[in-house]
């Protein structure tokens, strides 16, 4: 399949699986020393694959004629400091709200989590597509995180192809369903104890 399609249906499939909105999150592929990255700002139901933009290592437009995604200085600090040839961003809402609940991702809870993922970590919040985002991701990619929390944003997952990164958040994203209903549980059987 080419590689800009596969982009494209993967990209795609993380809007249909509702881990990403029409416009957010995005994806790129690592070929050698060149990136094909997604759009900024292009709805995932108009997305073709001559909109994805060919970028150098140094963030330079080889090919493409729309912007690159915002969170473009992200995706090659990534590929930087590691041999991952895959990244996708989302915006999974389980995740995101499992964190501001003040809980945070446990892989022991669910075996499909342990065998997918190696290392969660997250960051606090820091504002989308800046460099110091890009710093902090690419510091927990170097001590061994495959899954990184952005706080109140979303998350970001690498891999050597797109289905493995995507199967992280999904598996992440349901990992953290699963934390969020035990934790409403709690929640639910304190408040239904009678008040004397
Ligand atoms: P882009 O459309 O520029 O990729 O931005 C989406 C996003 O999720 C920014 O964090
Ligand atoms: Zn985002």
């Amino acid at each position: 399949m080419d590689p800009r399609d596969q982009l494209v249906k993967y990209f795609v499939e993380s809007y249909n699986k509702g881990l990403n909105t029409l416009m957010g999150g995005n994806a790129s592929i690592r070929i050698n020393d060149e990136v094909l990255i997604t759009p900024s700002n292009v709805p995932k139901t108009e997305l073709a694959s001559s909109d994805i933009v060919k970028l150098s290592m140094n963030g330079s437009i080889i090919e493409g004629t729309r912007k690159p995604s915002s969170e473009w200085r992200m995706h090659l600090s990534i590929y930087r400091v590691s041999d991952y040839t895959a990244v996708i961003h989302a915006h999974a809402p389980s995740i995101i709200t499992l964190y501001l609940a003040g809980l945070s991702l446990n892989l022991d809870t669910v075996s499909e989590a342990k065998s997918y993922i190696r290392k969660v970590s997250d960051v606090k919040f820091i504002k989308p597509g800046t460099q110091e985002l890009a710093d902090e991701v690419s510091l927990r990619i170097k001590e061994g995180a495959d899954l990184i929390v952005l706080r109140n944003h979303g998350v970001v997952s690498v891999g050597y192809s797109l289905p493995e990164a995507l199967n992280k958040i999904e598996v992440a994203e349901d990992t953290a369903k699963i934390l969020l209903f035990l934790y409403l549980r709690q929640l639910s059987d304190e408040s239904l104890k009678p008040r004397y």
